[in-house]
C-alpha cells in the first residue's frame, strides 16, 4: 500500500460520496475522494433537483421522515455552502402541484391528502378550478390536483460541486478519472483500495458508487440487489415562463427552475447502463408534458440528456456498515431520491464513522445487512 495514509477513503463522487466527504472532512478527518470518471459526472449531473418527499413517498414509506428531516436541512446547507464555496445551489421554496388528470388518480390522490392532514402535514386538495387559478396556463384536461406547499427544488449540478468544493476547502483529496478496481482485505478487515494505478491505505472505505455499486456485493447478491435504472429528462426555453410551481402528472413532471428554463422528465427503463438518448423515451416524455402545458408545443428544446439511477430490489437505499468485512461503509441505492437524501445520507454516514450517537430515523431498514441474512440464507 502507498505510504499516504487517509482516514477515510469515499469511492465515488456523486452528490452522496460528496456530501459525506464535506462532513468527514469539516469534522478534521483526512478524506480521499475518488471517482472513476469526474465528479458529478453520473446520476447526480442528471437529476431533475426536485425535493419531493411528499409527491415522491407515501406516507407510511420507511424513508419518509428521512426524506422530510433531509429536505429541512436544505435552507441551512444552501448558506453553509454559499459561505464556503460562493456557490448557489439554486434552492427555490416553489412548492408542487400534483394533478389527477383522470377521475380515478382523482380518488387516489384525495387518499393521500387525507393521509397527509392526518398526520398534520401540509397538503391541499384543489379543483380544477383552484388549480387553474394558481396556474393558469395549465391544460383544462384535469380533474384537480394536490398542493404541496413545502416542496422544493435545487441545481443538482450547483449541489453537488458545491459539495466537492467545500469538501476540499476542509482538507479532501480528489482523485478524478481513478478507477477502484478492488478493496484490499486482511483477514475480514479492509485496509485500503486498489486503483488502475495504484493502493492507497485507510482505516475506513465508503462505497457511494451509486448504480455500480452491485460489484461490491458477494455473488449470489449481485444479480438484482442494486441495479440500474435510466432516466431521460430535458430542458426548454419559454418566454414567458409560464408556470410558477413544479407539476407532477402522469408520468411526467416540469419543474421550473431558478434562471427561467424549465426542466422535463424522466423515463423509467431498468436494468441497462446505456446512456444514450432515445427517440422513443423523449418523444413520449414531451407528448405528456404538453398535454399537461400545452403552450410547450412552442418551447425550444436547450438539451437533453439521460442518467443511470440506482435502485435497490426493496427500494430503500443501503446505508451503513458491512456485515463481513469490517471497515467498509455501503452508502448508496438512492434511486429517485438522491438529491433530496444527499444531506442527511452525509450526516448519518460521517456520524456513524465519527463514532456520534445519533437518532435512528429509521436507519435499521437501510442496513446492508438485510441482503446478507438473506445470502447466509440462499446457500444453506
Ligand atoms: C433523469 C433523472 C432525474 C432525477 N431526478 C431527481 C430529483 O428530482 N430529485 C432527487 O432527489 N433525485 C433525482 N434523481 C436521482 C439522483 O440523481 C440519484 O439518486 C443520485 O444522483 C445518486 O447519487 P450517487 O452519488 O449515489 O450516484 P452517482 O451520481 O451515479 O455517483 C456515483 C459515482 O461513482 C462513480 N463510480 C462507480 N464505480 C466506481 C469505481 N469502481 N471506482 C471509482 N468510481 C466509481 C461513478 O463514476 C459516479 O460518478 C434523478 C435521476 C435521474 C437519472
Amino acid at each position: 500500500l502507498r505510504a499516504k495514509f487517509f482516514d477515510v477513503i469515499i469511492v465515488g463522487g456523486g452528490v452522496i460520496g460528496c456530501s459525506i466527504a464535506y462532513q468527514l472532512s469539516k469534522q478534521g478527518k483526512q478524506v480521499l475522494l475518488l471517482d472513476r470518471g469526474k465528479v458529478g459526472g453520473e446520476s447526480s449531473q442528471a437529476a431533475a433537483g426536485m425535493l419531493g418527499v411528499q409527491a415522491e413517498l407515501d406516507i407510511d414509506n420507511p424513508l419518509y421522515k428521512l426524506a422530510k428531516r433531509s429536505r429541512n436541512l436544505f435552507p441551512s446547507i444552501a448558506e453553509e455552502l454559499r459561505e464556503i464555496t460562493g456557490r448557489d445551489i439554486l434552492l427555490q421554496h416553489n412548492g408542487m402541484l400534483k394533478i389527477a388528470q383522470t377521475e380515478e388518480a382523482a380518488i387516489h390522490l384525495k387518499e393521500i391528502v387525507k393521509q397527509q392532514q392526518s398526520l398534520n402535514e401540509e397538503a391541499t386538495w384543489l379543483t380544477k378550478e383552484e388549480v387553474l387559478q394558481i396556474e393558469p396556463s395549465l391544460s383544462e384536461h384535469l380533474v384537480g390536483g394536490i398542493h404541496f406547499p413545502n416542496e422544493s427544488n435545487v441545481s443538482a449540478v450547483e449541489l453537488t460541486t458545491a459539495f466537492a468544493e467545500a469538501a476540499v476547502h476542509y482538507g479532501t483529496r480528489i482523485k478524478e478519472y481513478s478507477y477502484v478496481e478492488n478493496l484490499v482485505i486482511k483477514n475480514d478487515i479492509c485496509k485500503g483500495i486498489q486503483t488502475n494505478y495504484g493502493e492507497y491505505a485507510a482505516e475506513h472505505v465508503v462505497l457511494a458508487t451509486g448504480a455500480w455499486s452491485s460489484k461490491w456485493l458477494p455473488d449470489p447478491l449481485q444479480t438484482n440487489t442494486i441495479y440500474p435504472v435510466k432516466g431521460e429528462a430535458f430542458l426548454v426555453r419559454t418566454n414567458p415562463v409560464p408556470i410558477k410551481k413544479t407539476i407532477f402528472g402522469n408520468g411526467c413532471y416540469i419543474v421550473p427552475k431558478k434562471g427561467g428554463e424549465l426542466l422535463i422528465g424522466a423515463t423509467m427503463k431498468s436494468h441497462t447502463f446505456n446512456k444514450e438518448v432515445s427517440l422513443g423515451g423523449i418523444s413520449e416524455l414531451m407528448q405528456k408534458a404538453m398535454e399537461i402545458l400545452p403552450c410547450l408545443s412552442d418551447a425550444e428544446v436547450s438539451s437533453m440528456w439521460a442518467g443511470i439511477r440506482p435502485m435497490t430490489s426493496d427500494g430503500i437505499p443501503i446505508i451503513g456498515p458491512h456485515p463481513e468485512i469490517e471497515g467498509v461503509t455501503f452508502a448508496t441505492g438512492h434511486f429517485r431520491n438522491g438529491i433530496l437524501l444527499s444531506p442527511i445520507t452525509g450526516h448519518l454516514v460521517a456520524n456513524q464513522l465519527l463514532g456520534i450517537e445519533q437518532e435512528q430515523l429509521g436507519l435499521d431498514v437501510m442496513n446492508p445487512n438485510r441482503f446478507f441474512r438473506q445470502e447466509m440464507v440462499m446457500s444453506k
